[in-house]
C-alpha cells in the first residue's frame, strides 16, 4: 500500500455503510472511525458526551458540530502513526468538513477519497424499518430482506440483536430530512476537492463491494 489512507464513507441513514464499512476495514487494514457507534458508547457508558448527545441521536437530529468535533479531535491525537483511517458518520456538515481538513493537515494527511453511497429514498425507508443490529460486531440484518439463521441472533457471533432508539419511524423520518438538507451538500464540498466518487447503493451488496474495491484502487496501488 502506498501510504495510510484517509477515506470517508457517507450516505443517508440505510445506505449499507455499516456492511460495507466491515469490508472496508478488513480488506485495507482500515482502522474504523464511526461518529455513530462511539457516540451509543457514549450514551450506554453514561459519559457526559452521552447525556448530552442522547435527545439529538433519539430524535434523530444532529449532535451539534463543537461535540462531535471535539470527539475526533480526541480520535486524531491518538492515532496511531501510519494506521489507515476510515471515518464512517463523519464529516456531515460542512463546519465538520473544515474542520476534518484542518485536522488532517496537522497530521500530514489528506483525504484521499470519499465513498459516497446513494440509494433512492423509498429503499431507505423499507430498509431501516425492520432493521435489527449485532450488539457486539455491529452486523446489520433485515427481516424481511436479510433474516439472521436464529431470530435475535447475530449469525457471525452468536451477539444479541437490537433495534436502535432511532429507527423508528418519526426518527427515521427526521434523519432522511436531516441527511437531504445538512449532509447531502457535503458531497458537493468533496466533489468540489477533486475526492468524491458515487457509488450506486441499490443493487446487491457483492456488487456495492466491488464498486467500492474499484474506487479504493488508486488510493491503495503502488
Ligand atoms: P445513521 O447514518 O444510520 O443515521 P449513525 O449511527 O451514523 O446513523 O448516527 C446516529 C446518530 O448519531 C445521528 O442521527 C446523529 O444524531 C448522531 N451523529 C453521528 N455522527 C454525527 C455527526 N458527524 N454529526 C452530528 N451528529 C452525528
Amino acid at each position: 500500500m502506498a501510504h495510510a489512507p484517509t477515506v470517508l464513507i457517507m450516505g443517508p441513514p440505510g445506505a449499507g455503510k455499516g456492511t460495507q464499512a466491515g469490508h472496508l476495514v478488513a480488506t485495507y487494514g482500515l482502522l474504523h472511525v464511526a461518529t455513530g457507534d462511539l457516540l451509543r458508547e457514549a450514551v450506554a457508558a453514561g459519559t457526559l458526551l452521552g447525556l448530552e448527545a442522547k435527545s439529538f441521536i433519539d430524535k434523530g437530529t444532529l449532535v451539534p458540530d463543537d461535540l462531535i468535533i471535539g470527539m475526533i479531535r480526541e480520535v486524531a491525537a491518538e492515532l496511531p502513526e501510519g494506521s489507515g483511517l476510515l471515518l464512517d458518520g463523519f464529516p456531515r456538515t460542512r463546519a465538520q468538513a473544515i474542520a476534518l481538513d484542518k485536522m488532517l493537515g496537522v497530521l500530514d494527511r489528506d483525504v484521499d477519497v470519499v465513498l459516497d453511497i446513494r440509494v433512492p429514498h423509498e429503499v431507505l425507508i423499507k430498509r431501516l424499518s425492520g432493521r435489527w443490529i449485532c450488539r457486539t460486531c455491529q452486523t446489520p440484518y433485515n427481516v424481511d430482506s436479510r433474516p439472521p439463521k436464529v431470530a435475535g441472533v447475530c449469525d457471525l457471533d452468536g451477539g444479541e440483536l437490537y433495534q436502535r432508539s432511532d429507527d423508528t419511524a418519526e426518527a427515521v423520518g427526521t434523519r432522511l430530512e436531516v441527511y437531504e438538507t445538512q449532509t447531502a451538500p457535503v458531497s458537493g464540498y468533496y466533489r468540489d476537492h477533486g475526492s468524491l466518487v458515487t457509488i450506486d447503493g441499490d443493487q446487491p451488496s457483492d456488487e456495492v463491494r466491488a464498486a467500492l474495491d474499484a474506487a479504493m484502487q488508486p488510493v491503495t496501488a503502488g
